[in-house]
């Protein structure tokens, strides 16, 4: 499998950015995974036709995972009208908070699909799992895995121990880690780079790529600071750059 980054910031982007959205491919299968603002742009500077994407997962409703939602639907709710688009996008996602699960919808954009933590999925051959995180609104972490390989994508989410065990063994972890840990509180809704570090480091992974970068820390900082913990492979999300599962 092969993850490009589309955008790697929130909640919202430096200048030149793009919020969460990651696109991952496997020979002829395309599943986006998130669509923040900025993604649909850096989108289709890899996938020129709408009618080759498989699916979409969204992590959870806040804008920076999902606000160009309001503009893809759009893109395939005309291109339907017009006859260029052949069918509705599957979509899994939250469906809270309600207001803004409604709002995803035009015409028949998209087919909407409720993820809950027991939910299980097959991708021509991709196996989803989720898992529900500890973030102010509903949301989910999520694995991916074919022929043995395995990426699991954080999502959002406070530190909670049942993480590490979601991302025992696979062979990418991708996890929010954007902040440093002198700016966490007891009330952040998000990981430091160091405690990022730490769940990598007790579910025994061997590469880990932490995104979700709060656009004033300086990515270096970050990586130092996971650095400190975290011995095997280290990376920071790379807009544009291909990850090979
Ligand atoms: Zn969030």
């Amino acid at each position: 499998m092969k993850l490009t980054v589309l955008g790697c910031y929130g909640p919202y982007p430096k200048a030149g950015g793009a919020c969460s959205g990651y696109l991952l491919e496997d020979k002829e299968i395309k599943i986006l995974v998130d669509c923040g603002n900025g993604v649909l742009s850096r989108f289709f500077q890899h996938c020129h036709d709408i009618n080759e994407l498989d699916a979409i997962f969204i992590s959870h409703l806040h804008p920076d995972h999902m606000s160009d939602l309001m503009v893809m639907k759009y893109a395939i709710g005309i291109g339907q009208m017009q006859g260029k688009v052949k069918q509705s996008i599957p979509i899994y996602l939250p469906s809270s908070p309600k207001e803004d699960y409604d709002r995803i919808q035009y015409n028949d954009a998209f087919v909407r699909h409720m993820i809950a933590e027991d939910t299980e999925v097959n991708i021509k051959g991709i196996k989803i799992n989720f898992k529900k995180t500890n973030h102010p609104v509903e949301c989910y972490g999520m694995s991916f895995e074919k022929n043995g390989k395995r990426l699991v994508y954080s999502g959002d989410t406070k530190y909670f121990p049942e993480l590490e065990v979601f991302a025992k063994n696979c062979d990418l972890f991708l996890c929010e880690g954007g902040i440093l840990e002198k700016d966490i509180t007891e009330n952040t809704p998000h990981l430091s780079a160091k405690q990022a570090a730490e769940i990598a480091l007790n579910a025994n992974l061997k590469r880990v790529v932490l995104t979700h970068f709060w656009p004033e820390t300086r990515p270096y900082n970050l990586y130092a600071e996971a650095r400190e913990v975290f011995p095997n492979i280290l990376e920071l999300a790379e807009e544009g750059k291909a990850y090979f599962i």
